[in-house]
């Protein structure tokens, strides 16, 4: 049987089935004439592969091993949590299951429960470990938002920075010198602003925002004229200038676009990445949630105090996806002098187009 590159999303993993230099069909996704790796037959690369799975099936523990205190709630089947917590394959969990089976062949013989029945992650019921190795500790994100809302803002214990560091690393990206983005101010008329007039607002009066507390002055940039476009929420026949921003030499950014899709074989501890992906995934969340019109300041409190730690961390700035305009991202940098605008173009807002969907009546009617 063949599995191919097109049944993964991991990086490592399809590395591993290209290096056996074989094209053919794939028996799980049906693709043809794709690099294949043939799982019934020894090799270097299907030792490798087996070698990479057994090290995070080690993880989990079959439920009826658990201890009595586990928390049933966080018990799932294999394929389902490799489907929906990890970003490995691409395929749905049925197809999954059966690549598991195929692959890490002598571990089922061994431990088919752990493939056919509900599973967990031992330590997740020990308060020791959590302590030391989960982002929350053993709180969950809401008692964080409580916490730096109204209780203890720039000292709080519970988010583990230390535990945090180790997942920068895999999210790092360098913006290389020369690179453009765009930043746009809504104008009063069809002059519009210089490029000297197109810079964040001054330190000590910008408002907060979702990488700033206020009075801390960031550079918020987008990679298109049309993102940006969507970010400022222009609205029918505004004129906008969007200023061009050129970067004067590479800088280092954390991509929090990336923040779900760390590979489980980038070199972190296996179960450490496992206890935290929800964790992970929410401050993804968190960071690139829409911003309404009526928020209060204090629900930027989370991604601000993120963002802050990255930049004390020695990073330039934070990339995450717009939601505005779900095929661009934006930037936040801290240091607006790494910039400069090089160019200013005034544009005529023509028309939108909006997109919703029908919640509820409101109450009593
Ligand atoms: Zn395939």
């Amino acid at each position: 049987m063949n599995c191919c590159i097109e049944c993964f999303v991991d990086p490592e993993v399809k590395s591993i089935i290209s290096s056996s230099k074989t094209i053919g069909n794939c028996d799980f996704c049906h693709k043809q004439d794709v690099p294949v790796l043939d799982i019934d037959m020894d090799s270097i690369a299907l030792t490798d592969l087996v070698n990479l799975f057994d090290g995070l099936l080690d993880v989990y523990t079959e439920s009826t091993n658990l201890p009595d205190n586990y928390p049933r709630h966080k018990i799932n089947m294999l394929k389902n949590i490799l489907h929906d917590d990890w970003y490995i394959f691409n395929c749905d969990a049925d197809t999954i299951h059966r690549l598991l089976v195929g692959i890490c062949k002598e571990r089922y013989e061994s431990e088919p429960n752990l493939f056919n029945f509900p599973v967990g992650i031992v330590e997740l019921s020990q308060e020791d470990y959590l302590n030391q190795f989960s982002i929350m500790r053993t709180y969950d994100w809401e008692d964080f938002l409580a916490e730096i809302k109204t209780q203890n803002r720039f000292h709080t214990d519970m988010f583990n920075t230390k535990v945090m560091d180790q997942f920068f690393e895999p999210m790092r990206k360098t913006l290389k010198k020369g690179s453009v983005f765009y930043r746009a101010r809504i104008c009063t008329n069809e002059k519009g602003f210089s490029p000297n007039e197109m810079g964040p607002p001054l330190a000590g009066v910008a408002t907060a925002g979702r990488a700033n507390s206020e009075g801390i002055s960031r550079l918020y940039l987008a990679d298109s004229i049309e993102t940006t476009l969507h970010e400022i929420r222009a609205a029918a026949y505004d004129y906008v200038t969007v200023g061009t921003f050129c970067l004067h030499e590479d800088i280092e950014i954390v991509n929090f676009t990336m923040i779900d899709k760390i590979s489980p074989f980038f070199g972190i501890d296996f179960t450490q990445q496992a206890i935290n992906l929800k964790h992970l995934r929410r401050i993804g969340l968190e960071i690139s949630k829409p911003l309404r019109r009526h928020d209060s300041p204090l629900d930027y409190l989370p991604s601000q105090y993120i963002c802050d730690y990255i930049k004390s961390q020695g990073y330039d700035g934070v990339e995450y996806a717009s939601t505005m305009y779900p095929v661009g991202f934006n930037l936040a940098v801290f240091n607006k002098a790494k910039l400069e605008c090089v160019d200013a173009v005034v544009y005529d807002v023509q028309s939108l187009s909006y997109t919703y969907k029908r919640l509820s009546r409101p109450h009593g009617s």
